[in-house]
C-alpha cells in the first residue's frame, strides 16, 4: 500500500500561518474567566474595563437574563435535536418570531442560528439571474457571502455614496427586481446608513430595501427598534435582518423580518433554516424576556447614549481625533497601524480592554482604536478608562503633553 504524503499540504498551511504572523494579522484570542460585562477578568486574573464588546445594553451577563434562561431551561429543556419543520418548533419559537416582527414593525419574522445564516439564506431564495442586488461596498461579510450564493447580478456602490447608489440603480434598470442591501450601522466607523435617502432612491428606481441591523436592533431609534426607526422609515424598509448576539442579550441567533409572504418563502426555501438545527430554547425564551424588558422601559437605552455622549466628549476634549457620529461605537483615529497597536497595548496594561484595527480591516492609513460603550458601564469605570486614555495618549505622543 502506498502511503499518502500529506506533508506538502500541511506545510502550505503552516507557510500561510507564518505569513499571517509575520504581517501582524494572526488573530489571538483573549480567554476570560468571568461573565461578559462592563468589566471582565482575563486568564491572568486581572479585572479590566471592557470597551470592546457588542454588549450595548449590558444584558450579556445580566442576572435577570440568567434567571429567565434557567426558567426556560426547566420548562423547555436544553436542545431541540431537530430542524424546525420536522419537530424543532416550540411555542416559544413562534412567540419570539411574532414578538420580533412586532418590535421591528413587520408582519412576520423567522429565526436562524445566526445573523450570518439569515444573510446567507436570504438572497438565494428570493432572486434569480433576472434580478439585481445593489450593495454597499463596506457591507458585512455575511451579506457579501449571501449575495455570492445567489444568481442575481451584483452591483457594488461606493460606501455611503448616494450618487453612486443611484448610478448603480440605473445600471440595474433592466433587471426584473432590484434589492438595495446595506448594513444599518457599519461596525468599523459607527456610521449610520442614510436610510431616508436610500428609501427615496428605492422609490424612484423601483427597488426593495434590505438592512442588516445587527449593530442597531434594541437601541437605535426613539424606542430602540433600529436604524429604520432612527431615520423614520420603518414602513419603507422591506427586509430587516439582525442578530440576538449583540445588544439583545448577546448569546447567539439571528432573524429576518419582513412581509408574511417573504417570510413564508424563506421557511420553504432558505437553506440555513431548512438544514440547520433549531435555535436552543434557552436563547429563545430569554430573548422573549429581553424584548419585554426593552419595550417596558427605555432606561438601558438612555444610559447607553448618556455613556456614549460622555465618552465622546471626554476623548474629544483630551485632543483625540474621533470619527464623528452618535453611535456607541466610537473610533479613536490614530492613523498609523503600529501606533494603534501600541495604544491598545498600553491601555491593556492599565486595565482597559480595547481593540486596535488596521489595514486590511480598515483602509490603509486609517488605523484606529475602536471604543464601544455599554449601558452597564458605570461613570466611575468610564472615567477611569478616560484617565488611562489620557495617560497613554500623552506617553505615546498622540496627545500633547501637559
Ligand atoms: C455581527 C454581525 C453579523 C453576524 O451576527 P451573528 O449573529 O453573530 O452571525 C452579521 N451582520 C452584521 C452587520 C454584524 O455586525
Amino acid at each position: 500500500m502506498p502511503t499518502r504524503d500529506r506533508s506538502s499540504f500541511y506545510a502550505e498551511l503552516e507557510r500561510q500561518l507564518d505569513q499571517a504572523r509575520a504581517s501582524g494579522l494572526y488573530k489571538t484570542e483573549r480567554v476570560l474567566l468571568s461573565r461578559q460585562g462592563p468589566e471582565v477578568m482575563g486568564d491572568d486574573g486581572v479585572l479590566r474595563i471592557n470597551l470592546c464588546s457588542n454588549n450595548y445594553l449590558g444584558l450579556s451577563g445580566d442576572d435577570e437574563l440568567v434567571e429567565a434562561g434557567i426558567e426556560t431551561l426547566k420548562a423547555f429543556g436544553y436542545g431541540m435535536s431537530s430542524v424546525r419543520f420536522i419537530c424543532g418548533t416550540q411555542s416559544i419559537h413562534r412567540a419570539l418570531e411574532k414578538r420580533l416582527a412586532e418590535f421591528l414593525g413587520t408582519e412576520d419574522a423567522i429565526l436562524y442560528a445566526a445573523a450570518f445564516d439569515a444573510n446567507g439564506g436570504l438572497f438565494e431564495c428570493l432572486l434569480d439571474d433576472r434580478d439585481a442586488v445593489v450593495s454597499d461596498e463596506l457591507n458585512h461579510a455575511s451579506i457579501i457571502d449571501g449575495i455570492r450564493l445567489c444568481r442575481a447580478r451584483r452591483f457594488r456602490y461606493a460606501h455611503d455614496d448616494m450618487a453612486d447608489l443611484e448610478a448603480k440603480l440605473r445600471d440595474a434598470a433592466s433587471c426584473r427586481f432590484r434589492i438595495i442591501a446595506t448594513d444599518g450601522v457599519f461596525s468599523m466607523d459607527g456610521t449610520i446608513a442614510r436610510l431616508d435617502a436610500i428609501c427615496d432612491l428605492a422609490d424612484r428606481h423601483d427597488a426593495l430595501v434590505m438592512i442588516d441591523d445587527s449593530h442597531a436592533t434594541g437601541f437605535m431609534g426613539r424606542t430602540g427598534r433600529g436604524t429604520h426607526e432612527h431615520h423614520g422609515v420603518m414602513e419603507r424598509v422591506d427586509i430587516v435582518t439582525g442578530t440576538l448576539g449583540k445588544a439583545l442579550g448577546g448569546a447567539m441567533g439571528g432573524f429576518t423580518a419582513g412581509r408574511k409572504t417573504l417570510i413564508d418563502m424563506l421557511r420553504q426555501r432558505s437553506r440555513p433554516y431548512l438544514f440547520s438545527n433549531s435555535l436552543a430554547p434557552v436563547i429563545v425564551g430569554t430573548s422573549l424576556h429581553v424584548l419585554d424588558r426593552l419595550t417596558a422601559s427605555s432606561s438601558l437605552r438612555d444610559r447607553l447614549f448618556d455613556n456614549a455622549v460622555h465618552v465622546r466628549a471626554a476623548l474629544a476634549k483630551m485632543g483625540y481625533t474621533l470619527k464623528p457620529g452618535t453611535h456607541p461605537i466610537i473610533p479613536v483615529m490614530v492613523f498609523d497601524a503600529p501606533l494603534a497597536q501600541q495604544l491598545a497595548d498600553s491601555l491593556y496594561r492599565s486595565g482597559v480592554l480595547v481593540t486596535g484595527f488596521f489595514h486590511p480591516v480598515v483602509p490603509l492609513g486609517q488605523a484606529r482604536v475602536r471604543v464601544q460603550v455599554s449601558a452597564a458601564h458605570t461613570r466611575g469605570q468610564l472615567d477611569r478608562s478616560m484617565e488611562a486614555f489620557a495617560a497613554a495618549g500623552r506617553a505615546l505622543g498622540i496627545l500633547q503633553a501637559g
